[in-house]
């Protein structure tokens, strides 16, 4: 008997629910780390907000804007920011550049309701919104939910106006209507993705008229009303970036409150763990990167995504300063794409092939590869990388398991995973499993938030 089960302990892999393998100290420390998180959410909501809350951060922690050209020693603390809506930040190693680097990158883009550039329309005395879709959302999910409005107006003479209206507590809020259930018999019986279209998702922003205006004199009270908070034309939309966005702030769910709840949080849960985890780095062995990046959710394509030429430009700045090649320096670095997966969710348990889902609770999630239809989109990385990861956190105690996203043909995604590797980067997907990913409301645990911060830091310090 005694021997049998010698034989499973030696033999078989049987992970554990975190919880029943942390101690009270660590359940602090996740506790106190999650709380920091839940008041990053809060502070960003868009990624040009999670940018300006890093700065403040990395500030506060000793960073310094980097200038082309500077030498740079060990232990010095520096960022770039990328057209505001992305930031790299390096803490410099003990060994040059040519030894290679460390990098944790993750997105700080979500799912959201853009405004159309000519958003404002009036119709039966209603005043509306126009809306485009960013990233994948389920559209049925936006209707009836609270929003908040956050972003820029950029004026002519190249000033920026912020905008950021319904976060403070006497803001007003907006809203997408639905049809009402005794009106909706049509409606219910359309297919879920068909049943609230693109077109409708219009955003209801008033509804009192301007007094003696005879024509759209509600859409016209609106236009005063945004002149006298910001000063702004409605030519002035045409060139602006505007974000619904939904009002939640980020709250703990469960009576146990092991959980957190909160919009954004697909990417910005990995984002905070590797930002968190690079200001409490010092002088590590390799140099540390951190990097968060705009427009993954559709495609990391653009000026500021990860396809973009503006990190391997910082990483030229930096390599030159050392005299070393960018290429010899990448050959030798090591990626986490940090991002999160699907968590086994038993509600759709269909959706899912509970052998290979990340579960909740069970630890930072490595997926080998994403993609979708025979991997396809997925960088998949080596036996060997997994492998260096398994033992990079099976050395520092960090919980961990191995996630798929859902049943295979089922669906997919896509991560930054394959846009690092294209660099002769090694590269490995880790991050947070999620519920109801891409929901204006977004479920994790605390204990899987804090061990994919514990993941970064280990990566950080590799040695
Ligand atoms: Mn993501
Ligand atoms: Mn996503």
């Amino acid at each position: 008997m005694a021997e049998k089960k010698n034989k499973a302990e030696e033999l078989l892999y049987a992970p554990k629910n975190g919880h029943e393998r942390m101690d009270a100290a660590a359940e602090q420390a996740c506790t106190d780390y999650c709380a920091g998180y839940k008041a990053f959410l809060d502070a960003g909501k868009t990624e040009r907000e999670c940018v300006a809350e890093t700065v403040a951060q990395a500030e506060r922690a000793g960073f310094r804007p980097y200038r082309r050209g500077e030498v740079l020693k060990p232990g010095d603390k520096i960022y770039r920011v990328n057209r505001g809506k992305g930031v790299f930040l390096a803490v410099i190693g003990r060994q040059g550049l040519d030894a290679g680097i460390q990098i944790g990158g993750a997105h700080i883009d979500s799912p959201r309701l853009d405004l159309k550039p000519m958003p404002l329309y009036e119709d039966s005395e209603l005043a509306y919104l126009k809306t485009h879709y960013y990233g994948g959302i389920r559209k049925y999910q936006w209707v009836a939910v609270p929003l908040e409005l956050h972003g820029v107006v950029a004026l002519k003479g190249g000033e920026i106006v912020e905008v950021c209206i319904g976060g403070s507590v006497d803001d007003p809020q907006f809203v997408i209507e639905d049809l009402l259930p005794h009106l909706g018999a049509e409606q219910s019986k359309k297919p879920l993705g068909q049943a609230i279209p693109a077109e409708t998702l219009n955003i209801l922003v008033g509804s009192q008229p301007l007094a003696d205006v005879e024509k759209d004199a509600v859409k016209l009270r609106v236009l005063t009303l945004l002149h006298e908070r910001y000063g702004i034309c409605e030519e002035d939309l045409i060139s602006a970036e505007l974000c619904a966005v939904p009002a939640y702030r980020a709250v703990d769910i469960g009576l146990d409150r092991s959980m957190i709840g909160a919009y954004g949080q697909d990417d910005r849960v990995c984002a905070y763990a590797a930002l968190r985890a690079l200001l409490d780095t010092e002088a590590p062995e390799r140099t540390a990167v951190c990097l968060l990046v705009d427009k993954e959710e559709i495609g990391s394509v653009g000026v500021s995504g990860m396809q973009s030429a503006a990190f391997d430009t910082f990483m030229d700045d930096l390599c030159a300063a050392q005299g070393v090649e960018r290429r010899v320096c990448y050959e030798r670095s090591l990626c986490l794409s940090a991002d999160v997966t699907a968590a086994y969710d038993p509600n759709f348990a269909e959706a899912y092939e509970k052998r290979n889902s990340a579960r909740l609770n069970y630890g930072v999630g490595l997926c080998k590869y994403t993609g979708a239809r025979g991997k396809s989109e997925a960088s998949d990385a080596s036996a060997e990388v997994v492998a260096r990861v398994r033992r990079m956190l099976d050395e520092n105690g960090v919980l961990w398991q191995m996630a798929e996203l859902g049943k295979v043909d089922y669906g997919g995604g896509g991560t930054i995973a394959q846009y690092m590797a294209n660099r002769n980067i090694d590269t490995l997907d880790a991050g947070v499993p999620v519920l109801a990913m891409h929901a204006p409301f977004e479920t994790v645990s605390k204990l899987d938030c804090y061990m994919t911060y514990r993941a970064m830091k280990a990566l950080y310090e590799e040695q």
